[in-house]
């Protein structure tokens, strides 16, 4: 088989496995064994440096469903570049101090700080992308192909923890974040549901692409939010700064965020986190580090894809319903 049928080939089965991962809410196979078939596709990219139109490696996101209408995001939502090992992060992490250093290099007389790290965890839900204007929820979406998305407002509405109005009501904000099922929610739902529902992601994803905010309703859904894609009346400096934001207008911030100057403490964390993670009451798949600094994060850049400022570490596939302790960790 040549290189291009080959291609062909690979772009055919993820574009498959992604319409029924992000279409369906119904995965054909796990993360991890789509993730290998990715990473196929992505280093034969490299090899012969040829890209297909559709790749999925050239897009965001999924197809649109019919019967929600289309919410066109005002700033672009993004995937995460992804590192499956300490190897592949440290290389990510040098390509940020040498584009830091090139840019200063460029720009003597206003040169850019060191590079210092936030550390999340990453939640494996569904994107939500919340509109405010003057204060009020007006609208709420998924990522979709991350220029436009589903409108999925009555659904979100049924998220307790979203605020329908928020004391910021100087213009309009978009803030993101993942809806999520906890874990300890999906079990109380499986003791009685005609139709136990096996994964809390697709619980999750499937609830809130649904057409009847009463099945949304029904599974209590969870939702935390990590940033503000858009404002017209707001700028932060870093991302502390975007935090305090989101948790003064009374968004749910999760509180196992970790900031680094050095980065080698940020690997030592990731390894803490992925230690303790089945002691969480939710699914996460990674963790995710960004670079803090918005004016280093505005210098970076972003690819067709994902932000240069920001990487995916992710963790081995963990399809557990387990119920968990709460877990106290030191931040
Ligand atoms: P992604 O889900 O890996 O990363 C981007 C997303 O991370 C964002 O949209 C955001 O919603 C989420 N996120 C969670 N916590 C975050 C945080 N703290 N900060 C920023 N973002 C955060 O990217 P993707 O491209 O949508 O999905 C790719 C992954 O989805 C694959 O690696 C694969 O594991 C999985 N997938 C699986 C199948 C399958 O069939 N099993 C198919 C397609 C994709």
């Amino acid at each position: 088989m040549d290189f291009k049928e080959k291609m062909g080939k690979l772009i055919t089965e993820l574009n498959n496995y992604n319409y029924h991962y992000y279409t369906l809410d119904q995965p054909l196979v796990s993360d991890k064994e789509y993730d290998a078939l990715y990473d196929q596709l992505v280093a034969l990219e490299a090899e012969t440096g040829v890209k297909l139109p559709d790749s999925p490696t050239q897009r965001v996101g999924g197809e649109i469903l019919k019967g929600f209408a289309p919410h066109r995001h005002l700033a672009p939502l993004w995937s995460l570049d992804k590192a499956q090992n300490i190897e592949q992060l440290r290389t990510w992490h040098d390509r940020v101090v040498r584009l830091v250093n090139d840019y200063n290099t460029k720009n003597p007389g206003n040169p850019l700080p060191n590079p210092c790290y936030a550390l999340e965890l990453k939640f494996d839900g569904l994107t939500l992308n919340l509109t405010y204007q003057d204060g009020k929820l007006v609208q709420a979406s998924t990522r979709g192909n991350g220029a436009v998305g589903e409108g999925i407002l009555p659904q979100v509405k049924t998220i307790k923890s979203v605020p329908l109005t928020i004391p910021y009501d100087e213009g309009t904000i978009e803030v993101q974040g993942e809806g999520i099922m906890n874990l300890s929610v999906l079990e109380k739902y499986n003791q009685t549901a005609a139709e136990p529902l096996k994964n809390a992601r697709n619980a999750a994803a499937g609830a809130l692409r649904n057409l009847s905010p009463k099945v949304t309703a029904e599974r209590k859904l969870n939702a935390y939010f990590y940033n503000v894609g858009y404002s017209d009346g707001i700028t932060f400096a870093d991302h502390k700064e975007m935090m305090d934001f989101l948790r003064e207008n009374r968004l749910k911030v999760n509180p196992y965020i970790f900031y680094f100057e050095q980065f080698d403490d940020v690997m030592e964390q990731l390894a803490d986190i992925e230690k303790r993670r089945s002691e969480l009451d939710y699914l996460i798949d990674g963790a995710v580090v960004k670079v803090t600094d918005f004016r280093i994060r505005e210098a970076l850049g972003y690819t067709d894809k994902f932000p240069r400022w920001a990487v995916a570490y992710k963790f081995e596939a963990e399809e557990t319903t387990t119920v968990l302790q709460s877990v106290t960790w030191n931040v």
